[in-house]
């Protein structure tokens, strides 16, 4: 997949991370000639590194990825299964309850890291031609014009092509070449991501503890397994990435009210800085962006990559029905219809992800006030609750 001696494609992606590589494998059966351009080696691709990441998944990705025969490839005991769920504020013993059997579902999501679901989304590009994954190459430039596009390598190469896709993480150069700002909110706090081994079950339970500028959320993975996701400042997070082992899994269990009795971290500690990003616009003449290229939320929601997914499967069912029609795969009409349809999904979520972080990490009296009574008002409504439950299981696709 790595040779290439073509310089024509239909679309050229910047960025091989879960959403260039899902919207590749979107319109890889439509016969486009598509190139995916990647600065890591494809050994990475391959067999991708563990990064800490767990990612909750609605019911509407596992379709999409099962529809792009992603989910296929993705090893049964990998993924675990979300049916309860419980956010916890400060030290109240009251906490808001979600359950699948509120709804009409075994359960409320999945859960799979992030090495996983790459590697399957690489492995399920493996059958097709008409896709080049150009490893250990960046993009350099991008031309786009009215009638045509072209995208230079930082080998030299340049690559003509209809249109240009960038997904190249939230902070991508691609777009910043293109002229489309990005408003961005530095949280000035870190996530620290880990995976620990637990004495008692959880149930398949997640769990969010807000603790005012500390939260910490567990979340369930096959066995006596969770996931852990430290958000703290940028100065304790380093004392907390210093501890020895033994200090870590007594601080994570006491920090967790030791509900799933001693702890056992059993792998590395990543830390993420927290910076939400959202592009002011997704398109412009023969480009678009997707995944966090376009909305790098705040991991607290868990919708950073199904909103990413939704968008890819947004565009590719766009682009395919100019392609049916014998139409410019990328017209503005195509272009404009996906940025309307993504930001009228994803404006909401980012907006409202950023408010509840602020309620959550505000120690004041009347934000602590707003907390207590909003999980109240959570388990006392049922159409507050449905609205929540919603959020966290379908992102709905923005085709719909
Ligand atoms: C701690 C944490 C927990 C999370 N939990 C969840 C969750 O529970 N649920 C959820 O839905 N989301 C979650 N997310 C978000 C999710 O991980 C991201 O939304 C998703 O990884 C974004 O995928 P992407 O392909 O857009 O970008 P990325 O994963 O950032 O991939 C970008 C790719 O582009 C490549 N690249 C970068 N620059 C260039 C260049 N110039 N040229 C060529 N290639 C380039 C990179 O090497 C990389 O392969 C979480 C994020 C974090 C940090």
């Amino acid at each position: 997949m790595t040779s290439v001696t073509n310089n024509h494609y239909d679309i050229v992606i910047a960025g091989a991370g879960p959403a260039g590589l899902s919207f590749a494998r979107a319109l890889a059966t439509s016969g486009l000639d598509i190139a995916v351009i990647e600065k890591s080696p494809e050994h990475i691709l391959a067999n991708p590194p563990q990064d800490g990441r767990d990612i909750a998944l609605t019911h509407s990705s596992e379709t999409i990825m099962k529809d792009l025969d992603i989910w296929a490839q993705i090893p049964k005991s990998s993924i675990g299964i979300i049916r309860h769920a419980q956010v916890l504020n400060g030290n109240s013993p009251y906490s808001l309850h979600f359950d699948h059997q509120d709804t009409d579902k075994d359960y409320l999501g999945h859960i799979i890291a992030n090495d996983v679901i790459r590697k399957a989304a690489y492995d399920a590009l493996s059958d097709f031609d008409n896709v080049d994954i150009i490893c250990e190459t960046e993009v350099t430039s991008v031309d786009t014009r009215a009638s045509a596009a072209s995208v230079t390598l930082s080998d030299d190469r340049v690559l003509h092509c209809s249109l240009v896709i960038a997904a190249d993480s939230r902070f991508s150069t691609t777009r910043r070449k293109m002229g489309i700002a990005a408003s961005m909110l530095d949280f000035g706090r870190v996530v620290i991501v880990c995976q620990m081994h637990h004495e008692l079950p959880h149930n398949d339970t997640a769990y969010e503890c807000f603790h005012y500028d500390k939260t910490l959320a567990v979340l369930p993975l096959p066995g006596n397994n969770s996931s852990i996701v430290l958000t703290l400042s940028a100065e304790h997070s380093q004392d907390v990435l210093k501890m020895d082992a033994e200090t870590f899994n007594q601080d994570i269990a006491h920090r967790f009210d030791h509900r799933l009795g001693a702890m056992k971290l059993t792998s590395e500690r990543h830390p993420y800085p927290l910076v939400a990003v959202y592009a002011k616009q997704f398109v412009t003449t023969r480009f678009a962006l997707i995944g966090d290229a376009a909305v790098g939320m705040h991991p607290v929601t868990a919708h950073g990559f199904n909103l990413g997914l939704s968008g890819a499967n947004t565009l590719a069912q766009e682009v395919r029905c100019a392609l049916t029609h014998g139409e410019d795969i990328a017209s503005a009409s195509v272009l404009e219809t996906y940025q309307s349809k993504h930001q009228r999904l994803s404006r909401p979520l980012y907006v409202g992800t950023n408010a509840l972080v602020r309620l959550y990490t505000n120690d004041h009296l009347p934000a602590r006030i707003l907390r207590q009574a909003m999980l109240h008002l959570g388990n006392a409504l049922p159409p507050v609750k449905r609205v929540i439950m919603d959020q966290l299981t379908k992102i709905e696709t923005s085709s719909t």
